[in-house]
């Protein structure tokens, strides 16, 4: 735990220039310093820090945020880890509480295995690397395989001793409970004996996102063919291997930064494209792919591509798992190495350059590969035949993008020997299908929605038609929330009060119980009116230094965005000075604007589901839409008169 005055201390001495060159060459350019983006690819640079606003923003990437959402981004940090980081740049003391070890073993049980499984691997790291066992049979055997030390170091590889249980003996000497050496998987306990479980192995820890040990996974040495080659943590508390990606901690920058994925098969793979010089790679450690691996990529990018040794049989099984990923806009390559090769030998027998361009030259589509890899098996069966079709038309379906739907359907049709017209009515029908249901749930949520306006938790990921209209609110709130401009004269004693531009906005949206579906907004809007009379809230400095990183970004890309600006401005075309002189217009019409779009869209549906129920001759729903239609057109004819307020002049 950071606590809040330290906070403060970092949030004010991380000056965002200082921060950003650590990585980024900057150049000035008026106000602004201006460079190469870190975050995707560019020759030009679009990637702005506006020192004034303690910002940043990439108008190639979209990229932006104040300095602490610059280091959890670029190194992919949580939120304390990135204040940690930040510290330790400018020399600022954290006060955190040094546990004892009392403390440290009542800790929750996930934590004490974290911590159990951090010795462990720094207990092997420097057996390795230190002890006469280590050094001559773990580390030769490394250095026989050509892993070079810097490899050795960044994953952190090591060895156990070969005996019953020298491991266990010097945790529990340290004070690590049995409990949770057990419960680890690092001892193995019976009635009567007690041992490690990876004696006589190299080690390979697994790490999770944030970089810390989660579980092991050791080779033996011996040629013993009765004993297992690998053998792993099982799974626990903290560790489930479905859900892990061995490698990702390393990789994940490099994902970001290269938007894409290579997927192997196991840890050797992994250290070998590493040694290559190619690091946005992880493996999935012998299971085939799981979806919630998918998703631990997609965080980092959806573009994923799986590299198999050419003669794999197992591979079909693997990837008739993945179809129901392409739905989420994925994009699946694979890359079929030649016959004999797997990617650890294959990366070792080439460099970098050679290597990538093996890749580039040989990954081929999901669909198109599956098809060529199917085909082969169904060719004299009409009725598996027609099974085939049926599926890969099914893939070929959920993509989203109708360009790259209709390149498929083409090079589905050459390849399988089908008309393309034969096709795409298959895709219509699961189409159709599809949009049924589609309409059948969005009137549904109408109604709900119709009958209480709040948004709920569930409707988060329901795209947000007002996301132009709430952005441009939450601007004008942030750079304006204390400016008086608006008055109002009280109906009995005639006097008038001014108010500000965040009382006027808060109230009129509060007071038709207008809602975002958008929890950022919410979110925004519930703390500016919990502020909305306090003097001394400064919601730009509150947004953009806000812990919840969503938020921080959302405020600071919205403060980074000139475009919207002048955009509005300029449609008048009259020179205009200022937008801070021209609030008294701007935020009524703003306000008004977003009130008539949600009531146009309620009498859109509302026309919907009038059709809907005369073609059915529902009465009664009939008459009760139509009621609401006539009630909703008065608030649209009322919405152009503005309630009570007056401007200042
Ligand atoms: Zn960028």
């Amino acid at each position: 735990m950071i606590d809040p005055s330290t906070i403060e201390r970092i949030l004010d001495s991380a000056n965002i220039s200082d921060v950003v060159s650590e990585f980024v060459t900057l150049k000035k350019r008026g106000v602004n310093q201006l460079g190469l983006c870190p975050f995707h690819n560019e020759k030009t640079p679009s990637f702005t820090v506006s020192p004034a606003k303690g910002i940043f923003k990439c108008f190639g990437c979209g990229k932006g945020g104040n300095s602490v959402n610059f280091i959890m981004e670029l190194e992919q940090l949580s939120y304390p880890d990135a204040l940690r980081w930040l510290a330790k740049k400018f020399h600022i003391e954290i006060e955190e509480k040094e546990e004892s070890q009392e403390e440290k073993l009542l800790k929750d049980e996930r934590e004490s295995m974290m911590i159990v499984s951090a010795f462990a691997q720094k207990y092997f790291s420097r057996f390795l690397l230190k002890e006469n066992e280590g050094r001559t049979i773990g580390l030769s055997y490394l250095r026989e395989r050509g892993i070079r030390d810097d490899i050795i170091t960044k994953f952190e590889l090591g060895y156990c001793p070969d005996g019953k249980d020298l491991f266990t003996q010097a945790a529990t000497r340290e004070g690590y409970k049995m409990d949770f050496l057990e419960k680890t998987g690092l001892t193995i306990k019976r009635d009567d004996w007690i041992r490690d479980r990876f004696g006589g192995r190299v080690i390979f820890p697994v790490h999770n996102v944030a970089g810390r040990v989660i579980a092991f996974g050791g080779r033996t040495l011996t040629n013993d063919k009765k004993v297992a080659k690998y053998l792993n943590s099982p799974e626990s508390e903290i560790y489930h291997k479905g859900r892990t990606l061995y490698g990702i901690y390393q990789a994940k920058r490099d994902i970001t930064k290269l938007d894409k994925c290579y997927l192997v098969e196991g840890y050797t793979d992994v250290l070998s494209f590493h040694q290559a010089g190619i690091e946005n790679v992880v493996a999935s450690s012998g299971t085939s792919l799981t979806i919630d691996q998918i998703r631990l990529i997609r965080r980092f990018s959806p573009n994923i591509t799986i590299v198999y040794d050419g003669d794999d049989a197992g591979i079909k099984a693997s990837l008739r798992g993945i179809d129901m990923v392409l739905e989420e806009g994925i994009n699946v390559k694979v890359l079929p190495l030649p016959r004999g090769e797997d990617p650890d030998s294959f990366a070792r027998s080439m460099s970098a350059g050679e290597l990538t361009e093996y890749i580039k030259k040989n990954e081929t589509d999901f669909i198109k590969f599956k098809t060529q890899l199917l085909m082969g098996t169904v060719e004299n069966d009409p009725v598996s035949k027609a099974k085939l079709i049926n599926e890969i038309v099914r893939s070929i379906s959920v993509i989203p993008d109708t360009i790259t739907r209709t390149i498929y359907i083409k090079e589905c049709s050459r390849l399988m020997d089908v008309q393309e017209a034969v096709l795409y009515s298959e895709i219509r029908k699961i189409q159709n299908k599809q949009s049924e249901d589609h309409t059948r749930k969005e009137l549904q949520e109408i109604q709900t929605q119709a009958a209480k306006p709040a948004a709920t938790p569930a409707e988060k990921k329901t795209a947000n038609p007002f996301e132009t209209e709430e952005r441009e609110i939450i601007r004008v709130l942030l750079k304006y929330f204390n400016h008086e401009v608006f008055e109002m004269e009280d109906e009995e004693t005639n006097e008038v009060s001014t108010y500000t531009v965040g009382v006027y906005v808060i109230s009129e949206l509060h007071n038709d119980g207008l809602t975002s579906v958008n929890p950022k907004v919410t979110a925004i809007l519930a703390a500016m009116e919990e502020n909305l009379y306090n003097k001394d809230f400064d919601p730009i400095r509150f947004f953009t230094l806000h812990p919840d990183s969503e938020i921080s970004q959302y405020a600071s890309n919205l403060l980074a965005d000139k475009y919207i600006e002048s955009k509005r401005w300029s449609k008048g075309g009259a020179f205009i000075e200022s937008e801070r002189e021209l609030l008294y217009l701007l935020v009524p019409k703003l306000i008004q604007e977003y009130k008539s779009k949600k009531v146009k869209m309620m009498l859109k549906k509302l026309e919907q589901q009038i059709n809907e129920a005369s073609k059915n001759n529902e009465t009664e729903k009939l008459m009760e839409y139509m009621g609401q239609h006539m009630k909703l057109k008065e608030v649209l004819k009322e919405l152009s008169v503005l309630l009570g307020f007056r401007t200042i002049s």
